[in-house]
């Protein structure tokens, strides 16, 4: 690698962070992007919505398919910034390292995945078409970022054969984890019905948690299948049981129950959802389901195998292919049915005071990247 090419991802980072993007704010990052990629032959197109900044970047490409690079551009807060060593914004590089908001949560991705491009363009290299979907609202509520951008290209029958999601997936190393799904959450808010009353006259009430036991031990004991393709079995955990007047006499009316569901994709909602007023049948209840968020996995195959083999040849790791984690906007392209693999810096500082990353993580991430676009076959 050269030492240009490690100095156009470090300036790049230092560039975006300086743009203060706190979300959903995009602070003309994505302007900037634009700017730097157009001469390379991308064209900006903006999905803008309610007053969030997303946009796609499109270059056409010399050989077969499509492969995408989704992103944010804004950042978490601050918190107080008289904690911080180097003023959050500054993008201050010392000793080796990058410091300021964005550095890992990912700026320094969006740069890496950038200067893989302008490296590679310069030198001529038969590309595949690139798509990069970048939008501001990712660290906020995400209704009106990816999702959107997604529909745009769904509308457009413009859906990539692949997408790589620039979030910091590593653990200690570059490419020591990627991510090829997450668990689905799903969660029951539940109320057993029944008749307040005197205990001594128990023929005139009717007592919902007499209601409510049955079911909810039937409930905790549904075996909802093994672990499979590297996720664990799905879980369900009744978090809270409430019922009761607190005076010892009072046979209670009411009681409610809620449940903390995450589901393996073997399982579905509706599957999950049928289950559970099954085991409650005849039962006097009301439910209020939500599926928070849904699970996807990318199966093995050509997608997991070219990045997994694109990160061995550059750094000689053998990675770890995770679930793990919080969710991410990978969620809604895999809805789409596109593969996704989530590849990017490590994450050891992400929304702390003191963000900061090694400057030579940049220039590795650049050079898996590269090696990714390179092989990469639709
Ligand atoms: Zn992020």
């Amino acid at each position: 690698m050269s030492d240009q090419q490690q100095s156009t991802a470090l300036q790049l980072a230092v560039q975006l962070m300086k743009r203060e993007s706190p979300t959903p704010d995009d602070g003309d990052c994505q302007l900037f992007i634009a700017r730097k990629l157009a001469p390379l032959g991308f064209v900006q197109t903006s999905v803008d919505v309610n007053g969030i900044t997303n946009s796609i970047y499109t270059r056409e490409g010399e050989k077969e398919g499509v492969l995408a690079f989704a992103g944010h551009t804004d950042v978490v807060p601050t918190g107080p910034v008289e904690n911080w060593d180097y003023p959050p914004f500054d993008a201050t590089v010392k000793d080796g390292v990058l410091h300021g908001r964005g550095a890992q949560d990912m700026k320094g991705g969006i740069a890496c995945w950038m200067a893989a491009l302008m490296q590679l363009c310069s030198t001529f290299e038969l590309l595949p078409t690139i798509q990069i979907l970048i939008t501001s609202d990712e660290e906020g509520d995400s209704v009106d970022g990816t999702v959107r951008i997604v529909e745009y290209l769904q509308a457009n029958d413009k859906l990539p054969d692949a997408v790589i999601v620039g979030e910091p997936s590593s653990a200690q190393q570059v490419g020591d984890t990627i991510r090829r799904g997450r668990r689905g959450v799903v969660q029951v808010a539940m109320n057993f019905h029944g008749k307040q009353g005197h205990s001594a006259y128990p023929d005139d009430a009717d007592n919902a948690i007499h209601k409510a036991v049955a079911p909810l031990a039937a409930i905790a004991a549904i075996d909802w299948g093994q672990a499979k393709d590297g996720f664990p079995a799905t879980s369900c955990q009744i978090t809270n049981l409430n019922a009761g007047t607190g005076a010892s006499n009072v046979i209670p009316g009411s009681a409610e129950a809620f449940l903390d569901i995450r589901y393996n994709p073997s399982n579905s909602f509706a599957e999950i959802k049928a289950l559970i007023e099954q085991t409650c049948d005849g039962v006097d209840i009301s439910f209020d389901f939500r599926h928070e968020a849904n699970a996807f996995s990318t199966p093995d195959g050509k997608f997991l195998d070219t990045v997994c083999a694109a990160i061995e040849s550059t750094t000689g790791i053998i990675t770890n292919r995770d679930t793990g984690g919080g969710t991410s906007d990978g969620r809604f392209l895999a809805a789409a049915g596109v593969p996704v693999a989530e590849l990017g810096l490590t994450n050891s500082t992400i929304h702390q005071v003191n963000e900061q990353v090694a400057t030579h993580e940049l220039d590795t991430l650049t050079a898996i990247y590269t090696k990714i676009i390179t092989t990469f076959e639709a």
